[in-house]
């Protein structure tokens, strides 16, 4: 049973503070580092009593989450230390191990299945007890909040989905995020969230449709009242969703400097690049959208 040891770092991405989860037994086991705060390595000494620390899995390289890797390898020289691999990772000293989809890495008294679920990060993984029944989600899921798809530091939405989709067939009975509270009900969070994901393909397409816009004028259009220090996430996701609609052949980037985007005509043409002229607005306008933008996405 994973023992929950908060990493004291509240703020406005991390909410009340990173989770990092403690796995008992032969191999004690720590999912994600934190930053190294005293009262996270202060529990952390608390949880294990004499027990030693054998490693820590670390779910992406995000500072939230990895940066607390020097710290907990000073007090503990023995524990190991191990994610999957990328261009970020000498930021935290430590030797990583890497990690790649379908290991199996000791943790506990038992096993963690490595799931690569990109998206968030291209680095992200979650980790599976089968035994349990139990998904260690990192920042795939945070109950009652969507999560960030920072688009232009490794971010996909596409790839975000596919991942949702991936997590979703397996349908863990308990679901253990790096934000928040345990979530039981993963289907229906997933299903929530990518149903407010294709609300805001429409919300977007829906301004397009109006006539070429910038990725700042979108979000102003689309996050009505946002707090200021949020407003370069938000950008963050609607590039995210740009880029995913354009992968879909439903917008496209303007050429120039000004950074506009204006909707694609949707006909069957825009699957084929060569016939993808300008899009008439009107036309565009009428268009029917698509019914089921879900369904693309796992593919
Ligand atoms: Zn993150």
């Amino acid at each position: 049973m994973a023992v929950l040891i908060p990493g004291f770092n509240p703020g406005v991405f991390t909410g009340a503070g990173n989770n990092t989860w403690l796995i008992p037994g032969r191999e004690p086991a720590l999912i994600d580092a934190a930053t190294g705060a005293g009262r996270h390595l202060a529990g952390l000494r608390d949880a294990l009593g004499r027990a030693p620390l054998a490693r820590v899995l670390v779910t992406h390289g995000h500072p939230d989450h990895a940066s607390g890797a020097a710290a907990i390898a000073a007090e503990w020289p023995g524990a190991t230390f191990a994610k999957m691999p990328d261009d970020g990772d000498h930021r935290y000293p430590v030797d990583w191990q890497p990690l790649a989809d379908g290991d199996l890495v000791p943790a506990g008294s038992g096993v963690l299945r490595v799931l690569h679920t990109p998206g968030h990060a291209r680095d992200h993984v979650c980790f599976l007890d089968e035994a349990a029944d139990t998904l260690y989600s990192g920042d795939l899921l945070v109950s009652g909040s969507s999560v960030i798809i920072p688009a232009s530091a490794g971010g996909s939405l596409t790839d975000y989905l596919a991942s949702l989709a991936r997590v979703r067939a397996l349908r863990p009975a308990r679901v253990l995020p790096g934000h928040g509270p345990e979530i039981r009900d993963v289907v229906a969070l997933i299903d929530h969230y990518v149903a407010h994901r294709a609300h805001r393909d429409e919300q977007i397409l829906d301004a397009l449709a109006a006539g070429p816009a910038t990725r700042e004028s979108l979000v102003a259009k689309v996050y009505v009242g946002l707090a200021e220090g949020l407003v370069r996430a938000a950008g963050e996701s609607v590039l995210a969703h740009l880029v995913k609609l354009e992968a879909e052949g439903r917008v496209r980037r303007l050429p120039g400097d000004e950074g506009e985007w204006e909707a694609a005509a949707p006909t069957s043409d825009t699957a084929r690049p060569g016939l993808r002229g300008p899009a008439p607005r009107a036309a565009a306008r009428r268009a029917p959208r698509r019914a089921d933008p879900a369904g693309r996405t796992t593919s």
